[in-house]
């Protein structure tokens, strides 16, 4: 008897398999590539929402808890995943600079926001108002990590490269059948692919659509992460990455012109020196209007589970729920959570 079956294989799928796997549950996962959410994000991890100058719910939390997740899963796989790297913001004004202090010295904010003004010159940004450092941020490189929990799942006989068919899943008194598999639960992590599950299509599963570009400048010398409507993500040998738009209406993952024409706009209020598109990706998030996670039990199905809604955010909130419902592992609460 399988304890989860597992579809999707993003970060939500991930994070829930590492967790059943550290608390001695076995499982197989579910992976068609049918979203790219997770495949292509920038992977940033930043607790201040820097539009408004707020600090994300439970910050602190959630990146202690990112943290210890990577620490265990890189030995694990023999992979740096997670790299720690400063976010600047980078002034177009001393207003701008002004509003930045103000923050700064806000309760709750101090220790994400340095008070420092950082005036250092970087070859390729012409910034005279310089930046503000947002503390304990970094990236993970998420499409490392999906390609190398993969062959991990792989080598152990856990994973499956192919679409999960709903409808053939066989309910029995106290388990679930599924091709050849006996599961005791099944949960489902499909991201935008919501929409396509008969047993939670219902919940408010908006999508975002975002692109970015992987650009090549070599006149650009950054060992840090520039945030200002975009951020520029350094990844070695002259590469970075770009990103991202936000679009409400399309919900395909196709790359567009107007993206295109939307990143090159953002790009060149901060660069100056050349750079050539290397390639263009797009993605939907699985985001919901209020921001909140979905996750919980099907009111009908007690051996189905959801976890999704990550949104814009998914390397900070991919973990949280492990604190606060880590309690799924031995389902003793059905709900579906929002
Ligand atoms: C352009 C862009 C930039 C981003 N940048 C950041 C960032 O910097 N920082 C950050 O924290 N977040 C970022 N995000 C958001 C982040 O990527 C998401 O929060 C996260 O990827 C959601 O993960 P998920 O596992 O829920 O969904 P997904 O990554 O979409 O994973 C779902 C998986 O389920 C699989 N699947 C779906 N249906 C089926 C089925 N029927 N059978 C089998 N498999 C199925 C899909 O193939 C997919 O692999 C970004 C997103 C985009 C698009």
């Amino acid at each position: 008897m399988t304890d989860y079956i597992i579809i999707g294989s993003g970060l939500a799928g991930i994070s829930f398999a590492e967790t059943a796997l550290s608390n001695g549950k076995s499982i197989i996962v579910f992976d068609n590539n049918s979203q790219n959410s997770s495949k292509i994000a920038g992977g940033l991890y930043n607790p201040v929402i820097l539009k408004r100058f707020s600090k994300l719910q439970h910050a602190q939390e959630q990146l202690d808890m990112l943290q210890e997740f990577y620490v265990n899963l890189q030995k694990k796989i023999e992979s740096q995943l997670n790299f720690k790297m400063p976010v600047l913001r980078k002034f177009f004004s001393i207003e701008e600079q002004n509003n930045w202090f103000a923050a700064s010295d806000k309760i709750g904010l101090s220790e994400f926001l340095s008070t420092t003004l950082l005036t250092k010159k970087y070859n390729g940004i012409d910034s005279p108002y310089g930046y503000g450092e947002v503390l304990q941020t970094g990236y993970v490189d998420t499409g490392l990590l999906l390609n190398r929990y993969k062959d991990y799942l792989s080598v152990n006989g856990n994973y499956r490269n192919e679409a999960f068919d709903y409808d053939t899943i066989t309910f029995k008194e106290d388990y679930v059948l599924y091709q050849d598999i006996e599961a005791r639960h099944i949960l489902f992590a499909e991201g935008f692919g919501l929409h396509a599950n008969p047993f939670f299509k219902y919940l408010p599963l908006d999508g975002t659509k975002g692109e970015l570009f992987i650009i090549k400048a070599p006149g650009l010398d950054l060992d840090v992460i520039v945030n200002t409507n975009v951020f520029i993500l350094p990844l070695g040998n002259d590469l970075f990455k770009v990103g991202a738009t936000y679009n409400w209406e399309d919900k395909t993952d196709l790359i567009t012109d107007e993206g295109r024409a939307e990143l090159i706009e953002k790009i060149d209020e901060i660069l100056d020196c050349e750079y050539e598109i290397v390639e263009q990706l797009a993605g939907v998030r699985p985001t919901v209007k209020d921001r909140r996670p979905l996750l919980g039990t099907h009111t009908d199905y007690p051996n189905l589970h959801i976890l999704n809604g990550l949104g814009t955010r998914g390397v900070m909130l991919g973990h949280i729920w492990q604190k606060f419902y880590s309690t799924i592992l031995n389902l003793e609460f059905h709900w579906i959570g929002r």
